[in-house]
Formats: C-alpha cells, structure tokens, sequence
C-alpha cells in the first residue's frame, strides 16, 4: 500500500499495487474517521490501520461498497467495527475467499491476503439515504450496476464521490452479467452518480480525477455500453489487460446483438 494522498481536504485515498485498488478515509473535524474498502494484501491493510493511528484519528466503520472480495477485507487492526453497506450482499465469506484464493493478480503480488470480513450490517441513517455518524455529511448512492446492491458515497462539503467499481480510468465498465437488465443497470447507475454532480472521483481502481475526468469518464462508459451493445468493436484502451480483455469478451457475447 503506498501512501495515504489527500485528494480533497479531509479525503485521504491509498493505493494498492493490486488492480490498482483504492481505499479511502473520509476523516471528519474531530478526526473520526470512515474507512471505505480497506485493500488488498494483509500488510497493505495493516499498514492503512497503522497509518490512520499513526495520525490520531478514530476509525468508526468500515463501509463496502460492494461485496466482491477485493472490496470486503479486514485486518486485526480494524476487525472490531462496525462493517456497514447497503442491504445484504449474498455472498457468503466462503464463497468470497475462494474467490481471492483463486485470484491470479493477488497471487502475483507474493503476499499474505486479508482475511474477508463479518458480513456488513446496512448502515445508520441521519435521514433517508444520509450515514448517521459523528463526521461530516456524507451521502449513500445506491444502484445495481456491477453488483446488486453497490454503493458510492459522496462527501457533501468537498464534492468527493467515492465511486466503488464505476467510472474507472483502468477498467471498463465491468456489468454484473447475472442482472435481467445488465446496461440498463449500468446506465441508471452513470446518471445516477452524474446527478451527484461531484467535483473530484475516486473509482475503486485507478486514479482520482476532478470534474472533468468525471465528464470524461462518464461519457466514455456510455460509449463503450453502446458499442457493446451494437457489437461495435471499441477502441477503449481500458480492455488491454488479459483479465479486462477476458471481462470484455464474456459481456460481449452476453449482451451484444
Ligand atoms: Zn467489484
């Protein structure tokens, strides 16, 4: 895990060597903190907890904002809070570190994985779709593209989405292809998180961006939804990677006309 980098005042985002794998801290004035997909390697997820320690503020959850493995990882250090998301994920811990276990980019990076948390338990409400907790106001955005359910948070006072699995610079748009309606889902989530009219993302994987990348990011998921579903060929550089050219394929041949 590299460093923790303010990307907006109070929002700190680490980066993992592993898909390029975010985690962020969302710290407020009395230095609480919210922890979002702490990630991926045992050490990495240690040296997050150690590093928030290290600066005096108080983890009071952890939030995921989907329950794929890579985004549901604990550590001793952070294994006593609360695990907060919204609704129940169905996926059971097994299930889920049989899919790290399997993973081969995980495997690549030589160290001890993170174990997989307690399921999460929802999350307390301030009011309808707003996190009830001591630090500063932060918005839950809830939607089915890439998994049912998934979050993204947006910190009010600074305009930082945190965006789980979408509007990645790195990865396509990558659909949860057990849905009756995978780009429907996909693109209800896009205006979804475009409504939240943000000033900076931070995608699960890959590197924070301000209002333009957004506008950018967005339109080039909508592009790469059309051509996926006109059997177009696209010329998304996000495909390159085997793994992503292997997720690229399946959606093709699972939504393309
Ligand atoms: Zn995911």
């Amino acid at each position: 895990m590299r460093d923790l980098v303010e990307v907006a005042p109070g929002v700190h985002v680490a980066t993992s060597a592993v898909y390029t794998t975010t985690s962020t801290v969302v710290v407020g004035a009395d230095g609480s903190c919210l922890v979002i997909d702490p990630a991926v390697t045992a050490p990495e997820v240690d040296g997050l907890a150690a590093a928030i320690a290290d600066r005096g503020w108080a983890p009071v959850a952890v939030w995921s904002t989907h329950a794929h493995w890579d985004h549901v990882l604990d550590g001793p250090r952070l294994a006593h809070l609360p695990r907060w998301a919204d609704g129940a994920t169905g996926t059971d811990r097994e299930t889920l570190a049989a899919e790290r276990d399997a993973d081969g980019e995980l495997a690549r990076a030589g160290e001890a994985p993170a174990p997989i948390a307690a399921p999460a338990t929802g999350y307390p409400r301030r009011s309808p779709g707003v996190l009830a907790w001591p630090g500063r106001t932060v918005h839950v955005l809830t939607h089915s593209a890439h998994a049912h359910p998934h979050t993204a948070l947006l910190v009010a006072d600074v305009g930082v989405l945190v965006a789980g699995d979408m509007l990645s610079d790195v990865e396509i748009p990558l659909l949860d292809l057990s849905s009756d309606d995978p780009v429907g889902d996909y693109r209800a989530a896009l205006d979804l998180l475009e409504s939240a009219d943000a000033r900076v993302v931070v995608p699960g994987h890959g590197r924070a961006g301000g209002a333009d990348e957004l506008r950018r990011r967005l339109a080039a998921d909508r592009a790469y939804l059309w051509a996926l579903e006109d059997g177009a060929e696209t010329d998304d550089d996000r495909r390159a990677l085997p793994w992503a050219a292997a997720a690229h394929a399946a959606q093709r041949e699972a939504v393309g006309r």
